[in-house]
């Protein structure tokens, strides 16, 4: 036990004195880096940066991607954009700006450059779009005329419609999820890496309302499906 214990504690001077270096995005109290690979550290990390705008927009500014800060729009009835951000150019071109919370910005920018070693693996090629379906929408979860509101409500959301790519394919989740081929195995593996950022990611495994896009989300409900 004492034997232990001292281990322990020359373990701790050691990391504390920077003897030992750890590497990007393996310690949960160190700053996120968001052009380093990420760890299984990397969903608490975002969910860390949402509750802390000051080191989420410090984050997107130490990342290789040029954004804007947008002005606050108080939430009000249960809708607008408190910390949000606007990626203007990243990994990937996308079909139309659209505006989010900056941890979800910090979320999409990492799920995109999975998403493109992802496109090479499956696809052979380099990702060259990706269609989105929109951000903020102040509206009710499913648009029911009553219940909660949808994260789209606060833009901590985005909905993923396809994929393009250089040498020419579209690759969509209406058409090819589900599919045994290279479209459909592309599809389930960006899904899945979802996972590893956002809270909430919902397919059309979820629901019939999720036929034709992913659903991403930085809400309270872990949910991958
Ligand atoms: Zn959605």
């Amino acid at each position: 036990m004492a034997l232990l214990l001292i281990g322990l504690g020359l373990l701790a001077i050691a990391l504390h004195q920077t003897w030992i270096r750890i590497p990007p995005n393996w310690q949960p109290w160190g700053p996120i880096a968001l052009d380093e690979p990420p760890t299984w550290l990397a969903r608490y990390q975002i969910n860390g940066l949402a509750a802390d705008p000051q080191a989420c927009f410090a984050a997107l500014d130490h990342a290789a991607l040029d954004w804007r800060q947008l002005a606050e729009r108080p939430i009000e009835n249960g809708c607008g954009l408190e910390v949000g951000a606007r990626i203007t150019r990243s990994h990937v071109p996308w079909s139309g700006p659209f505006d989010t919370t900056c941890a979800m910005t910090a979320a999409i920018y990492w799920w995109e450059a999975e998403v493109q070693d992802l496109a090479r693996l499956h696809m052979g090629s380099e990702l060259a779009r990706i269609d989105h379906l929109g951000s903020y929408a102040c509206r009710n979860i499913n648009s029911a005329d009553s219940g909660r509101r949808s994260q789209h409500a606060t833009a901590n959301a985005v909905d993923i419609a396809s994929f393009r790519f250089a040498n020419g394919r579209e690759v969509s989740v209406l058409a090819d999820w589900g599919e045994d081929s290279q479209a459909g195995r592309f599809l389930a593996a960006a899904h899945d890496a979802a996972c590893d950022f956002f809270n909430t990611v919902l397919g059309p495994d979820y629901n019939s309302l999720h036929a034709n896009h992913f659903h991403l989300d930085l809400g309270r409900a872990r949910i991958c499906r």
